[in-house]
């Protein structure tokens, strides 16, 4: 009887060592391509999702990466990069946008968590742009949609378009995620200092809602 407990206890361990397929003297960023490869062939293995995943992690997360993503249904972090629970410390609004809460909840999994990547994500079609676009500078909604569309219409990636440019929503997506790069490149106190002296590394991304591919922009 103890015998077979413990054979079964070894078969829940080899299962569950077989759903981590990452090796880990990958490196943060190898681990998300490897992830998002897995995603998008259509062969994801949901890795970390255990009970026993949740009971290690009780003692504390430790994720390797932070990810700024779009709130877009279509873009949960996790699952295209096909990660789990304590994997990746996720931050989302809608279009990416970053504001002083998502920037101190950087700063945080930064100085306290130690994570040494973050990409800033943005999503092909996204709704937030799209908006962006169509207001044509003219959004007079009272509402706090308002505040997303003003932001992106203040970054000076979209300003630096050409006029053409900025009918292309592409193009627009693209400005939005080359901002949100050059913005936590330079957040001072923590993230700029870290940046500088090569202890972080910040990236842009782009999925494509499609294929279920992202493309980093290193
Ligand atoms: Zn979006």
């Amino acid at each position: 009887m103890i015998k077979k407990g413990l054979l079964y206890l070894l078969f829940i361990s080899a299962l569950s060592a077989c759903n981590h397929p990452e090796n880990n003297n990958l490196s943060p960023l190898q681990k998300l391509e490897e992830g998002s490869r897995r995603f998008a062939s259509g062969k994801p293995v949901h890795p970390d999702e255990t009970l026993e995943r949740i009971r290690e992690l009780k003692k504390g997360q430790h994720p390797f990466a932070i990810v700024v993503s779009c709130s877009d249904s279509r873009v949960p972090a996790e699952l295209v990069f096909d990660q789990g629970l304590g994997d990746i410390f996720s931050i989302r609004t809608a279009g990416n946008v970053i504001g002083d809460y998502e920037l101190g909840s950087l700063e945080y999994a930064v100085e306290h968590l130690n994570c040494k990547l973050i990409v800033v994500m943005g999503h092909k079609d996204c709704g937030a742009i799209k908006a962006f676009i169509n207001s044509k500078g003219h959004y007079d909604h009272a509402d706090h949609i308002k505040n997303i569309i003003n932001y992106i219409e203040d970054e000076n990636e979209e300003k630096n378009l050409t006029s053409a440019d900025k009918l292309s929503i592409d193009k627009a997506i693209d400005a939005n995620i080359a901002h949100g790069v050059a913005f936590l490149r330079g957040a001072e106190p923590i993230l700029k200092e870290r940046f500088v002296q090569n202890k972080i590394t910040i990236i842009g991304a782009l999925y494509d809602i499609e294929s279920g591919k992202v493309t980093f922009k290193k």
